[in-house]
């Protein structure tokens, strides 16, 4: 074998227990390179092949196929050569061929990568030699077939024209099954398989204009380059954004010798979990078909059969089969090749312990002979992901940091989504009944094409079975119904990846895709119709179906529990009303980061005073508003405070700009000029007046607290004034004032003078005092590099990243919409900079602002607050520099936590 240590290898062997590479190579060799040799080391069966690192998919973006096919010649030479010996055939040899599968692979799977293609070097030569080798014609031709097919659609993207269109291939094949009277392709004879591989080539060339090819090693070069040219591909970008996979990556590519689960009766192939990817049960289940191979079980085109007999009896129980049809057409693994499983549940329960986590594995049986094809750590819920490592930390598999670290943060969010209301489901009607093959539920109104899930805001996508080319629209429904395919299929195994529910194989669902309809019974739905997903039974309803908030698991507890143990930083919630404080403590909120005060003056009343206030002449006319106001804003703020009660609650002054509270239509201006018994035209000049250029930089944050210091007042009196009432209620309150949007020291030393004052007054009238902090927000890139003068007069800091990214990179939060997608699309920013902090660029900003302020005062309390506290390498960032806490909205607290512990133990 090579050394792995040489840094022009291009190509990495694998097979007959031996490898260049090893798992801990995923980033070099992509994950199912990395595992196909990890399982060659250990000596689990795997056909001998090699993997091309994902080095050369970045060289090939840059240097074009015909450089980067010359670089690998030599090495693919060599490695083919170690192939053909292993296996006793020749690549390229009419007698003896030796087929192989062309596979992708990046590190973490992508369902928009490039499909396999499995039996090249088929041709009309070959064909001939495979009869001749293994007497088997039927065999030879089905599998002559399979790669015209795969090799077509793949690699030359021969396609349907239109959308409702059905897949050419899969169009020909039923028209071979229908001339027939047959209703399984495993049942089409040598004379239909042999036309099909004409049919099949004429449709290539005719859509391609060019000749099959038929030299072995040309199609092997276009199908290396082809993976290589799917990692650009639309889909693939979409799901590496969706996913924050950086685009230099890349995918490796996997050449690998064939095995045969085509060969018949004796051959099969399959895919199984070691655990259950749904709840995550310590259930070894999975499906598999006889005489079939590579995708025939995920593509649905037959049913398939359970792997256990326990499996095999929930599984027919659900679809109705009766006991004696169940055994004699749709029995076991288990039970019809009891060696062959026997195996597999060995192999299954040797790589579980090995990787320490639920494998998703694949594997075929040739004439008897056992072969694994892949393993890989198993797409699965939020509920199962919690379950599978709790249960892994009991058996004693792995420890507590473990446990966490193998939680992905940002999939809790799933685990706070609705489930239907109890009351509604009863009366509800089933029409149809599927694979559980995501949880949830989810209510909406039917699409059939995955580019017009958008169409409805609520929308389900209703199709035979999905594509990777579904994504997109798989991603913006609400849930998925397929008619075909099982728990492995695409469709499930996306949904789950995604969190989305999903029914899938609801084989009594008949889709026409032409008129846009499905039919169920008889019954007609039509696009737009409601219907509902239950994706935790596999139940299908119809219409609409209310739905409510889910309960949080006792799972849910225990990883959280744990994640206290051993984060440092703390957790804090943007919040503003009664209710959001309660939910934020439900998710273990410590206090409130962030309590925009402008958010409370929005309702009712309250925005009434606030225009009065606006639109008055002079300062008198101010206090005249604001005195009605304080009482409101008073009882407001006393029922966060109260809501919070032994926690800090961070309240921000008034801080957006003061024309997003004015009336805008002259209906409104006519009631605010009745109110305040001026004319409309008063009140119109007023608008007008108010109208700013670039109102985010303009007259907003402590600039209306200088220039209207009785607003500042006001706020600061409802303040002291509600925490007092609640001390004399016996409650304990532990208000942090903060002045926004400072870009001067001057500016925070002249608010906190009147705040102090106010505050020192009040506490004189009512003879009695709390405890307070007055601090700031940065967020203008000047505050942060004068933080150290900043702090003399704050006792905390909280960066307020929103403005921050805004202002640091001059983009308008609310024009960015317009160059953000492109930019990220040109590749010039990875991922939004108002979602994921630019730890970069902004992030040099707050370590600087940190660094500063806390050399002036050690103990400077330091928060982040805006949409960056709940993103997970944004809360890894506010760690590492030190940060006291983060805080985000209450439903991404879990998330912040989880983070935040990840941050510690990394
Ligand atoms: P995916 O990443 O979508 O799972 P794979 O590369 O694993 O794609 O291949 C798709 C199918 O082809 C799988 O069912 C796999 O078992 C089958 N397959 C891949 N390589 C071989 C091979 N060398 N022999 C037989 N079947 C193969
Ligand atoms: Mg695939
Ligand atoms: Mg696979």
């Amino acid at each position: 074998m090579n050394t792995p240590q040489d840094v022009k290898m291009r190509v990495y062997s694998f097979g007959d227990r031996v490898a260049d590479g090893n798992s801990a190579m995923k980033n070099l060799l992509g994950s199912k390179g990395a595992n196909l040799a990890e399982m060659s080391i250990m000596g689990i069966p795997v056909p001998p092949g090699f993997t091309i690192t994902t080095k050369t998919c970045t060289e090939y973006n840059q240097i074009g196929k015909d450089n980067v096919v010359s670089l690998l010649m030599t090495e693919v030479q060599i490695a083919i050569a170690k192939v053909e010996k292993s296996m006793g055939t020749r690549f390229g040899s009419n007698e003896n061929p030796c087929l192989l599968s062309v596979r992708s692979g990046s590190r973490v799977s992508m369902p928009g990568m490039m499909d396999t293609v499995l039996n090249l070097g088929m041709n009309d030569d070959s064909v001939k030699g495979l009869i001749a080798k293994t007497g088997n014609s039927r065999f030879a031709w089905d599998t002559y077939r399979r790669f015209v097919q795969m090799f077509g659609a793949v690699v030359l993207g021969v396609s349907a024209l239109t959308k409702e269109d059905q897949n050419p291939f899969e169009e020909i094949v039923e028209k071979y099954k229908r001339n027939r009277g047959i209703e399984l392709d495993s049942d089409l004879d040598v004379a239909d398989l042999k036309q099909m591989v004409r049919d099949f080539k004429d449709l290539c060339e005719m859509q391609t204009g060019k000749k099959f090819p038929e030299n072995p090693w040309d199609q092997l070069w276009a199908s290396i380059t082809a993976v290589f040219d799917s990692w650009m591909n639309p889909r693939a970008i979409y799901y590496r954004t969706m996913q924050q996979i950086p685009e230099e990556w890349g995918t490796a590519v996997n050449v690998q010798a064939m095995v045969f689960g085509n060969m018949g009766e004796n051959s099969g192939t399959g895919v199984a979990f070691t655990r259950n990817a749904s709840t995550g049960e310590n259930i070894f289940n999975g499906e598999y078909l006889i005489n079939a191979q590579g995708e025939d079980v995920v593509s649905g085109v037959r049913t398939p059969q359970q792997i256990t007999l326990k499996g095999s009896k929930t599984w027919a129980a659900s679809a109705g089969v009766s006991e004696i049809n169940r055994k004699t057409k749709y029995p076991s693994l288990e039970e019809l090749m009891p060696t062959t499983y026997a195996e597999l549940n060995t192999t299954q329960a040797i790589l579980e312990k090995h990787y320490n986590d639920m494998q998703d594995i694949e594997f075929t049986v040739q004439e008897g002979k056992f072969w694994m094809l892949q393993t890989r750590s198993g797409k699965r819920t939020a509920a199962a992901m919690m379950k599978i490592a709790i249960d892994l930390l009991a058996e004693g598999l792995i420890n507590e940091e473990q446990v966490l670290l193998m939680q992905e943060p940002s999939k809790l969010e799933e685990l706070l989504h609705p489930v239907f209301d109890g009351e509604a489901i009863k009366a509800a009607k089933i029409i149809a009944k599927g694979l559980p093959a995501s949880p949830g539920a989810a209510t909406g109104q039917i699409v059939f094409f995955a580019d017009e899930a958008h169409k409805y805001q609520f929308s389900i996508l209703v199709r035979v079975e999905t594509s990777p080319e579904d994504l997109e629209g798989m991603n913006i429904a609400k849930g998925i119904l397929t008619a075909r395919g099982g728990m492995t299929s695409h469709a499930a195994v996306v949904a789950r990846g995604m969190g989305k529910c999903c029914v899938s194989g609801a084989g009594s669902v008949i889709v026409n895709y032409k008129t846009r309809q499905m039919t169920i019974d008889k019954q007609v739905f039509h696009e737009g119709d409601w219907i509902s997903l239950n994706g935790t039974t596999g139940e299908v309803y119809k219409g609409k179906i209310r739905t409510k908030d889910g309960e949080l698991s006792d799972d849910f507890e225990t990883i959280m529990k744990l994640a206290d143990k051993y984060r440092v930083l703390g957790v804090r919630a943007n919040a503003e009303t009664e209710r959001e404080c309660k939910n934020a403590i439900k998710y273990g909120a410590e206090g409130v980061g962030l309590c925009r005060t402008e958010h409370m003056f929005f309702e009712g009343e309250r925005i009434m005073r606030i225009r009065e206030m606006i639109l008055s002449e002079d300062e008198t006319g101010r206090r005249k508003a604001l005195d009605k106001l304080l009482p409101i804003h008073r009882q407001d703020l006393k029922e966060v405070l109260r809501a919070m009660a032994n926690l800090p609650v961070t309240i921000r002054l008034l801080d957006p700009p003061l024309h997003e509270f004015i009336p805008h239509n002259i209906e409104n201006q006519k009631e605010m000029a009745f109110e305040m018994g001026v004319s409309i035209e008063t009140i119109k000049q007023k608008v007008q007046d108010l109208k700013e250029f670039n109102p985010m930089l303009g007259h907003r944050g402590c600039r209306l607290g200088i220039t209207y210091p009785e607003i500042t007042e006001m706020q600061a009196k409802a303040i002291i004034e509600a925490a007092l009432e609640l001390k004399a209620e016996g409650i304990k309150t532990f208000p942090e004032i903060m002045i926004p949007l400072i870009g001067t020291v001057k500016e925070l030393k002249l608010q906190k003078e009147l705040l102090k004052t106010i505050i020192d007054r009040i506490f004189e009238e009512k003879g009695d005092t709390i405890d307070y902090l007055i601090g700031t927000m940065i967020e203008i890139p000047r505050a942060c590099l004068i933080a150290d003068q900043i702090a003399e007069e704050a006792d905390f800091f909280s960066f307020g990243t929103n403005d921050l990214t805004q202002m640091g990179f001059g983009y308008s939060r609310d024009d960015a919409g317009k160059f953000l997608p492109i930019y990220i699309e040109k590749g010039i920013l990875k991922s939004d900079p108002f979602q994921v902090l630019d730890q970069e660029g902004i992030g040099q900003l707050i370590e600087i602002a940190t660094k500063k302020g806390r050399a002036t005062k050690t103990q400077l309390k330091i928060g982040i607050c805006g949409e960056h506290g709940g993103d997970p390498s944004s809360v890894e960032f506010c760690h590492t520099i030190g940060m006291d806490y983060v805080s985000c909205s209450p439903f991404r607290i879990p998330i912040a936590r989880l983070a935040a512990a990840q941050a510690a133990l990394r």
